[in-house]
């Protein structure tokens, strides 16, 4: 053998997927990441600084003792799907689910999420995105191989327009992706905002793959779930997860709500991208979602009040702030206060005062249109939001 072939054998080809080549690392990871390094206050990945329920916590050591260290069904244990199911009707009387042929349980919404465009969305397929949007919605795309065409909300009410979403859509496209509460803007779509895209869906046939994490987050206006409008349960797919509603985002256990002949796909790709979410935080999210209705009134007035330290925070400090109706987020303008772009100004924000937010770009397919946009996110303790709201104050204007 010549030395030549021995070396080219010794240096292996190393490349990653033209797929894995067109995301880069979560910015919003990455800024929790640095605030960690630096010591910031850290109002970047929307995830609680506070503990979960007491009686949670319990049943999930439980179901660890009581041995519940195996798999659980693929698609869920059915004390999970009974409990959604249960818990579904409840709160939004009529939607009846059937929890044997319309509810898979996956690893967080976010694999709910990308088990539904993979199970449901062919490659060359296109689905519409409102924009700004939460980042996982591109990648998703991206790895299932559908094409994204993103239709703006625009600034200060987050607004969009019917006939662009109407022209978004050409024979290509299979789905509309919405998550109401909004993540990063704080928008709840109106009913008339959503009657106007449900009459979209059924004009062109379209899928609504909805991401409903912030269900239990509306300060102004109500969650009304896609799915509930009329002729839409049919087309509708509903994410959702224990993450934000129990303060669990580290259990990773969602579910998808969809008709059985969609559940079918979703739980094809599921079985074996992860085959299923951990089998004992299954069980303890059963009895999350059994806590009593008092529980959900508690929830919101809590994050109401740290709403309400943060948003007038941020305008003292000079931003201007777009005032969330739901979700945990507030998207704010830094043009008043920096001619920096949102990278440079988050990276410096970090640093001095030492607050950690999530660069606006990070939320737009076109950066450009982020570029003076940061996102706060306050599901912290109030006493992590006075800390961050002092620091706010002494924020400098660029030199
Ligand atoms: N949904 C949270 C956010 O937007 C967490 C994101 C994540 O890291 N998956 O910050």
């Amino acid at each position: 053998m010549t030395v030549d072939r021995a070396a080219r054998r010794a240096q292996p080809t190393l490349r990653i997927s033209a797929k894995a080549e067109r995301f880069t690392e979560s910015v919003i990871r990455e800024m929790n990441r640095l605030a960690v390094l630096e010591g910031a206050v850290s109002l970047a990945q929307g995830f609680p600084d506070f503990p979960a329920p007491e009686e949670i916590k319990q049943a999930a050591a439980d179901a660890i003792f009581a041995d519940l260290n195996q798999y659980a069904i693929t698609w869920g244990a059915k004390v999970l799907r009974d409990a959604i199911a249960g818990k579904t009707a409840r709160t939004y009387p009529g939607w009846d689910i059937d929890p044997e042929t319309e509810i898979t349980v996956t690893c967080g919404a976010t694999e709910g999420m990308v088990a539904t465009m993979l199970g449901l969305l062919d490659p060359g397929d296109e689905v519409i995105i409102f924009e700004p949007f939460y980042e996982n919605y591109a990648p998703d795309a991206i790895l299932t191989g559908a094409t994204p065409r993103y239709v703006a909300l625009e600034p200060p009410d987050w607004s969009f327009d019917p006939d662009a979403l109407r022209d978004a859509a050409s024979p290509r496209t299979r789905a509309i992706v919405l998550n109401s509460p909004h993540n990063p803007t704080g928008k709840v779509f109106s009913l008339s905002e959503l009657e106007t895209l449900a009459a979209v869906a059924r004009e062109r046939d379209l899928l609504v793959f909805t991401d409903d994490i912030y269900e239990h987050l509306v300060y102004e206006g109500e969650h009304i779930p896609m799915a509930t409008l009329p002729g839409m349960r049919e087309r509708t797919v509903s994410i959702n997860s224990v993450s934000k509603t129990y303060s669990v985002t580290g259990w990773r256990v969602g579910w998808v709500i969809a008709p059985p002949a969609l559940t079918t796909g979703i739980r094809r790709v599921h079985d074996f991208l992860t085959v299923g979410a951990a089998a004992p935080l299954q069980a303890a999210a059963a009895v999350a979602l059994g806590l009593p209705a008092s529980y959900y009134g508690g929830f919101l007035a809590s994050y109401r009040a740290r709403r309400d330290v943060l948003v007038p925070a941020l305008e003292a400090a000079g931003f201007q702030v777009s005032r969330p109706n739901g979700a945990y987020y507030v998207m704010t303008d830094i043009s008043r206060l920096t001619g920096e772009d949102d990278v440079t100004f988050a990276r410096r924000l970090i640093r001095d005062p030492g607050v950690a937010a999530v660069p606006g770009s990070s939320f737009y397919a076109h950066p450009e249109l982020g570029r003076s946009k940061l996102r706060f996110a306050f599901p912290k303790q109030l006493a992590t939001l006075h800390a961050a709201a002092e620091r706010l104050a002494a924020l400098r204007p660029a030199g």
